[in-house]
C-alpha cells in the first residue's frame, strides 16, 4: 500500500454518497444535494476545510445507504462553491482530489463519517508508458470526433497531461460509461492498468459509435427525403390552391357527391352514401379500406334508382311485334297479350310471374326479348343454371374480401333502368346446398309483396324491384321448386312439327343468318327439301336451336366462297348437295319396324329436348323366373316393369298361358339406346304390351305407338308431355297412338295437321291396349326363324278400337 508521504496517511472526513455518479481526481462537477444527511455532510465540511469524501453508492435508488451499500474507493473532494437553495437543498461545485479507500465508518446517524486511507500511485514514465499514453490520447481524439456529445474542446483538457494516472482519470471522466464501469476504472489503482483498460474501452466504444453514426446517417437521409416530399407536396397544394384547382381527393369526393345527387336514390340509400362519404373524408388516402368504400359507392351510384324507360301500352303494336318475331305459337302469343293487357289495366300488377316451359330452342328467350321490345322496356337476362348459393342472388356482406352485390343487383346495373324485362333463365336448374337455398331468395325477388324492399347483403339498403317485369324459363316443370311454381303462370311451349320448323327457317332463321354473315339473299338459297333434310338428317330436337346452328354453318361456308369468288356468287342448297356443306348425315330417321314383331313395342318418351320414340323389347328364355331389365332404366321404369309383369301374371289364364308359366322362364326386358338414361312412369303399358306379346306369341302392330302408366290391376293412368310425344310419333311416321283416356283433354293442343294423319285410341284399361295393339297369334306353320313373323302374312284383322279420336 502507498501512503502520502508528506501528509497523514489516513484521513477522517464526512462522506457524501453519490448517486449514479463516479467522481475522478481532477474532475470538477456541480452536484445537487437534497438528502438531509447529505446536506449535513456539507455543513460539517465547512469545519473541515471544505473537504469531504466523495464515494459512489452501489444502488443509486437507495435513499439512506448503509456502509455496505457504498463502494470502498472514492476521492477526497473539495467544495469550491456552495449555494443553499430556498427548498433546503444545496447546489455545490466540487473538485475531485486524491483517491482514497474507506477503512471504517465512525459515524452513521446524523451523517456518515469515515476514516479513509490515501491510495498512493507511483509510476515511472518509461517509453512503454509514454507509448501507451499517446495511444490513449489518439484513441480519445477519435472518440471525441465520432461522439456527438463531446465538444472538440474536451481534447484541450488532455493535451498537456504528462502524468499517466491523471491522463487516465481525465479521459475516463469524459467517457459516457455506465457508472459501475466507471467505478471499476476508479478502483484500478495502477495507472498503467487504467490506461490499458481505457484503450480497450475506447476501442469498443468507437465501434459502437461508428455503427450509431451510420444508422444516424441512414435515418437522416430518409427523414430528409420524406421532409422534402412533404414540403414539395405542400407547395404543390398551395400552388394549386392559388390557381383555383383542388387536390385530387377533394375533387374525387366532390364528383362522388355529384353522382349521388344525380342518381336520385331512395332516401335511405342517399343517407347511407353520404355517411360513407364522411367516412372516406376521415380516412387517410392510402388506407386499404379506401378502395372498399370507393367500390361500394361506385355500385351504389351506378344502379338505376330512378331511371325508367317510357312504357308502351299499345296492344296492337305489341301483337305486331310478337308476330313479327315469331312464327306460330298462337296460343302462347295470345296468353302473353292477355297478360300484358291485365298489367296495363292494373298498372302495378300483383299477379303471377310468366314462366315459359319447354325444350331448348323453342323461342323462350326470344319471346321475352319481344315482350321487352313491345313494352318499351330494356331487356336483361340472368341464367340461374348451376346457382346453388343464396349469396349469388343476394350478394356477400361487405366484410368479405372481394365482396360484390348479388346477380340480381348486378343485372339491374346492366339493365340501366328500374323497369326492365328481367329474364330469369333456367329456374329449374338451380340447386340447393349447405350455403343456403337460392330459391328462397328468388321467391323474395319475385314476390310483389316483398320485392319493393329487396335487400342485397352488399348494398345493405333496400332496392325496389316492383316495377321490373320478371319472366322465367325452364325446361321441365317438375324440376321447378314447388313454392316458385305457385307464383308462376306457366306457359308451355312444347316444340315444333317439322312443317313449323320449315316455316320458321324460311321466314326467320335463314334471313337472320344471311344478315349476320353479311350475305345477300341472292348469294344463298335453300329449297324446301333441303330444309327438311337438314331437320331430318342433322338435327333431332324439339326446338330450332341446332337447325339454326346448321344454317349458320352453311352460311359461313358460303361466305368464304363469296369472299373467294366475288360478290355475285350464287349457291343453291338442295337435299342432294347438303352433305358438301354439313358433312355426313348425323341422324338416321328413326324408322318404325318394317314388320309386325313379337315382343317388340314402340313407346313414346318425353325428354328435356322434346319427345322421342323408344322401342321396348321382351325376350322369353327358358329359366327359373328371373326378370332382367337393361338399357339404363331408372328406378321408376324398373318398377313399371315389375308392375307390368304382375299384371300379365294376374291375367295368365285369360291369355291362355299356363298358371305358373313364369317359373320356367326368364324374362328379359330391354330398351335399346343404352347410352341414354331413361326414366318415368309412362312406359308401363308399353312394357306390359311387349310382355304379353312375347308370352302369347301374338305379334304387335308395327304402326302403333303407345304411352301410359299402368297399375297392378291394369288400369291405365294419364301421362305428361303428350304434345311432345305425339310430335315425335309424327316424325317417325306412326299412324296410331294409344293414349290414356284421361289425357283426352290434351289433344286440343295437338296441331290439326298432325291430328289429321294420326289415329288416337283412348284407353282406360290394359285389356283395351292389348286388343288394339296385338294381332292374333301367328299360325305355327308360317312363323319365320327367330320367332319373327313373315311380313307377307295377312294380319289385316283389326280389332274394333275402343275409342278413336
Ligand atoms: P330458348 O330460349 O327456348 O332456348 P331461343 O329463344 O334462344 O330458345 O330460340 C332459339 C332461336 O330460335 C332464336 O334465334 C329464336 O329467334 C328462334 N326461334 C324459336 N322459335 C321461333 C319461332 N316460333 N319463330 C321464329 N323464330 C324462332
Amino acid at each position: 500500500m502507498f501512503f502520502k508521504n508528506n501528509k497523514e496517511s489516513t484521513i477522517v472526513l464526512p462522506l457524501l454518497p453519490l448517486r449514479d455518479l463516479v467522481i475522478f481526481p481532477h474532475m470538477v462537477v456541480p452536484l445537487f444535494v437534497g438528502r438531509k444527511k447529505s446536506v449535513s455532510v456539507l455543513e460539517e465540511a465547512e469545519k473541515r476545510q471544505h473537504r469531504i469524501l466523495l464515494v459512489a453508492q452501489k444502488n443509486p435508488m437507495e435513499e439512506n445507504p448503509a456502509p455496505e451499500d457504498i463502494y470502498d474507493v472514492g476521492v477526497v473532494g473539495e467544495i469550491l462553491q456552495l449555494l443553499k437553495l430556498p427548498d433546503n437543498t444545496c447546489k455545490v461545485l466540487v473538485e475531485g482530489g486524491e483517491r482514497v479507500e474507506v477503512l471504517r465508518y465512525l459515524r452513521q446517524e446524523e451523517f456518515l463519517e469515515v476514516e479513509a486511507q490515501f491510495i498512493e500511485e507511483q509510476v515511472q514514465v518509461t517509453v512503454e508508458v509514454e507509448a501507451m499514453m499517446r495511444s490513449v490520447i489518439q484513441h480519445f481524439e477519435q472518440y471525441v470526433k465520432l461522439s456527438a456529445k463531446l465538444p472538440p474542446e474536451t481534447l484541450m483538457s488532455t493535451a498537456n497531461i504528462d502524468d499517466p494516472g491523471k491522463l487516465a482519470d481525465v479521459v475516463a471522466s469524459h467517457l459516457a460509461l455506465r457508472f459501475a464501469e466507471k467505478q471499476s476504472i476508479l478502483e484500478l489503482v495502477n495507472p498503467l492498468e487504467r490506461l490499458e483498460h481505457l484503450i480497450e474501452i475506447l476501442d469498443n466504444e468507437m465501434e459502437i459509435l461508428q455503427i450509431e453514426k451510420s444508422i444516424r446517417g441512414r435515418v437522416k437521409d430518409q427523414m430528409e427525403k420524406n421532409q422534402r416530399e412533404y414540403y414539395l407536396g405542400e407547395q404543390m397544394k398551395a400552388i394549386q390552391k392559388e390557381l383555383g384547382a383542388k387536390d385530387e381527393r377533394t375533387q374525387e369526393i366532390e364528383e362522388l357527391k355529384e353522382k349521388i345527387a344525380a342518381a336520385k336514390m331512395s332516401k335511405e340509400a342517399q343517407e347511407k352514401a353520404l355517411k360513407e362519404i364522411r367516412r372516406l373524408q376521415q380516412m387517410p388516402p392510402m388506407a386499404a379500406e379506401n378502395t372498399v368504400v370507393l367500390n361500394y359507392l361506385d355500385w351504389l351510384v351506378s344502379i338505376p334508382w330512378s331511371k325508367k324507360t317510357r312504357e308502351k301500352r299499345d296492344m296492337r303494336r305489341a301483337e305486331k311485334i310478337l308476330c313479327e318475331d315469331h312464327y306460330g305459337l298462337e296460343k302462347v302469343k295470345e296468353r302473353i297479350l292477355e297478360y300484358l293487357a291485365v298489367r296495363h289495366l292494373v298498372r302495378k300488377i300483383k299477379g303471377p310471374i310468366l314462366c315459359f316451359v319447354g325444350p331448348p330452342g323453342v323461342g323462350k328467350t326470344s319471346l321475352a326479348q319481344s315482350i321487352a321490345r313491345a313494352t318499351g322496356r330494356n331487356f336483361v337476362r340472368l341464367s340461374l343454371g348451376g346457382v346453388r348459393d343464396e349469396a349469388e342472388i343476394r350478394g356477400h356482406r361487405r366484410t368479405y374480401v372481394g365482396a360484390l352485390p348479388g346477380r340480381i343487383i348486378q343485372s339491374m346495373r346492366k339493365a340501366g333502368s328500374r323497369n326492365p324485362v328481367f329474364l330469369l333463365d333456367e329456374v329449374d336448374k338451380m340447386s340447393t346446398d349447405f350455403r343456403g337455398d337460392p330459391s328462397a331468395a328468388l321467391l323474395e325477388v319475385l314476390d310483389p309483396e316483398q320485392n319493393s324492399t329487396f335487400n342485397d347483403h352488399y348494398l345493405e339498403v333496400n332496392y325496389d324491384l316492383s316495377e321490373v317485369l320478371f319472366i322465367t324459363t325452364a325446361n321441365a316443370l317438375h324440376a321447378i321448386p314447388r313454392p316458385l311454381q305457385d307464383r308462376m303462370e306457366v306457359i308451355q311451349i312444347p316444340g315444333y312439327t317439322e312443317e313449323e320448323k320449315i316455316h320458321i327457317a324460311e321466314q326467320f332463321l335463314i334471313k337472320r343468318q344471311l344478315k349476320d354473315h353479311g350475305l345477300k339473299p341472292g348469294n344463298l338459297t335453300f329449297n324446301r327439301q333441303a330444309i327438311a333434310a337438314i331437320i331430318h338428317r342433322y338435327t333431332r330436337e324439339a326446338g330450332v336451336r341446332n337447325l339454326n346452328r346448321e344454317l349458320a354453318t352453311i352460311c359461313r361456308k358460303v361466305a368464304r366462297r363469296v369472299v373467294r369468288e366475288g360478290r355475285h356468287t350464287k349457291v343453291a342448297i338442295t337435299a342432294r348437295n347438303l352433305h358438301q356443306f354439313l358433312g355426313t348425315q348425323k341422324y338416321h330417321q328413326r324408322q318404325i319396324e318394317s314388320e309386325n314383331m313379337i315382343g317388340l313395342v314402340t313407346g313414346l318418351a318425353w325428354t328435356e329436348v322434346g319427345g322421342d320414340i323408344l322401342t321396348t323389347e321382351v325376350s322369353i328364355l327358358p329359366g327359373s323366373g328371373k326378370l332382367t331389365t337393361t338399357g339404363q332404366l331408372g328406378e321408376v321404369m324398373q318398377e313399371s316393369a315389375q308392375a307390368a309383369l304382375s299384371y300379365v301374371r294376374s291375367k295368365a289364364c285369360q291369355m291362355g298361358l299356363p298358371k305358373y308359366f313364369y317359373r320356367k322362364v326368364d324374362i328379359h326386358i330391354h330398351v335399346p339406346e343404352g347410352a341414354i338414361p331413361k326414366d318415368g312412369p309412362s312406359a308401363g303399358i308399353t312394357m306390359a304390351a311387349a310382355l304379353a306379346s312375347a308370352l302369347t306369341k301374338r305379334p304387335v302392330r308395327k304402326d302403333v305407338a303407345m304411352t301410359g302408366e299402368i297399375t297392378l290391376r291394369g288400369r291405365v293412368l294419364p301421362i305428361g308431355g303428350l304434345k311432345e310425344k305425339v310430335l315425335a310419333a309424327h316424325r317417325a311416321e306412326i299412324s296410331t297412338i294409344i293414349i290414356p283416356r284421361q289425357n283426352e283433354k290434351d289433344l286440343k293442343e295437338i296441331p290439326p295437321k298432325v291430328k289429321k294423319v294420326i289415329k288416337f285410341i283412348l284407353v282406360e284399361h290394359m285389356d283395351e291396349v292389348l286388343e288394339a295393339a296385338l294381332l292374333p297369334e301367328a299360325r305355327p306353320g308360317r312363323r319365320t326363324k327367330g320367332g319373327e313373323i313373315d311380313s307377307r302374312q295377312d294380319y289385316r284383322h283389326q280389332p274394333p278400337a275402343p275409342a278413336v279420336y
